[in-house]
């Protein structure tokens, strides 16, 4: 006996939504997908009429389903938005570039201005050129690292003024975990947040319109829309320690549904104890880029990669930093352990 849709009880159910376990039809999915969307949206004040929103676009399905669903609803409820799409290549061939085709399609699809950014444009390395000297254990940091600044850079560069991501309710929940992991209490206290403020001139406003969208929802949104998107792993991310906190968080929803959004309420419910030290915020004595130290972290990594020196912008090396960068010589021991891939 076909399950009739517990919304409109007229069409036959093609679904089970992962969120709420309501068995709904197509058609009834779409509407309640979007207007989460939508409510994420105005509840959290994300945009103003007239604003230029560049949409980080990556190929994959969160930011495909992100530019599909911004469009769709800018037109829908009269956000009054001018989009965009924003890509960033990193330079890793047989994945960015086929990545990037995808963005490509999708910027005639939805009749989105595209403009891409490379890493090797803005820091004269590709990922695969970093991955050589670096190894795959730490290949992430640098890329996390530079893409969070190529982004800005790109943002400046078209003059918007909020970047939206495809963050996902799961993403948001693996960063709770991952900062609890590693103490980062700094982080721990931004990861939740739906928006973030200006944090200078180098640094663009950033929302996730998708915050409280699961994945699976994601994907089936994708799939029954019949998106064109790129599904393919990055050939560097099996040492991701991201990788890890996914399957620990798939592993506790499968025992507990509501897993995903507990943890993300507990991130946003956590208060910093008074007195606990926060870095300060400053720039870069380089590039102007915001930073807690003299040096940001790009910068830093940079010239360890410039240098031969693979290790310098990885763990706690703040007095080397300060040694190489104002010219002293290193020591024997200290160049043998900065020069190590093996980290
Ligand atoms: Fe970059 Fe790592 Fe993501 Fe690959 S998995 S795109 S190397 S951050």
């Amino acid at each position: 006996m076909p399950v009739l849709c517990s919304c409109c009880a007229e069409k036959r159910a093609v679904l089970k939504r992962p969120k709420t376990g309501h068995s709904l039809c197509k058609e009834c999915f779409f509407c309640a997908f979007e207007e989460e969307v939508n409510q994420t949206i105005v509840s959290a004040k994300l945009f103003k009429p007239g604003e230029r929103v560049g949409i980080a676009a990556s190929g994959g399905k969160d930011s495909t389903v992100l530019a599909h669903v911004m469009k769709l609803l800018n037109e829908r409820y009269n956000y009054g938005l001018e989009l965009m799409l924003l890509s960033v290549d990193e330079g890793i061939t047989g994945y960015r570039d086929d990545s990037l085709e995808t963005v490509k399609r999708n910027e005639q699809q939805y009749e989105l201005p595209l403009t891409i950014v490379s890493y090797e444009e803005l820091y004269g390395w590709t990922m695969d050129a970093i991955v050589k000297q670096v190894g795959l254990k730490n290949n992430c940091t640098f890329c996390g690292v530079f893409r969070r600044q190529a982004l800005d850079r790109g943002a400046i560069m078209l003059k918007v003024d909020k970047i939206c991501t495809g963050h996902n309710a799961d993403d948001v929940a693996e960063t709770v975990l991952m900062n609890v992991l590693r103490g980062d209490i700094a982080r721990l206290r931004r990861c939740t947040a739906i928006s973030t403020a200006s944090e200078g001139e180098a640094v663009v406003p950033r929302c996730k319109p998708l915050k409280y969208a699961y994945e699976k929802e994601i994907v089936l949104y994708a799939y029954f829309k019949k998106l064109d998107y790129f599904s393919t792993e990055c050939i560097y991310s099996p040492n991701a320690y991201r990788g890890y906190a996914r399957t620990f968080l798939k592993d506790l929803e499968s025992v507990r549904s509501s897993s995903i959004i507990d943890i993300i309420h507990s991130g946003e419910n956590l208060s910093v104890r008074e007195g606990v030290k926060m870095p300060v915020q400053g720039t870069c004595n380089r590039c102007g880029y915001i930073s807690s130290q003299t040096l940001c972290k790009s910068c830093v990594l940079l010239e360890g990669l410039n240098r031969g020196l693979p290790k310098l912008g990885i763990g706690k090396h703040n007095r080397l930093h300060h040694k190489i960068l104002s010219r002293q010589p290193l020591s024997e021991k200290e160049e043998r352990k900065l020069k190590s891939a093996e980290f």
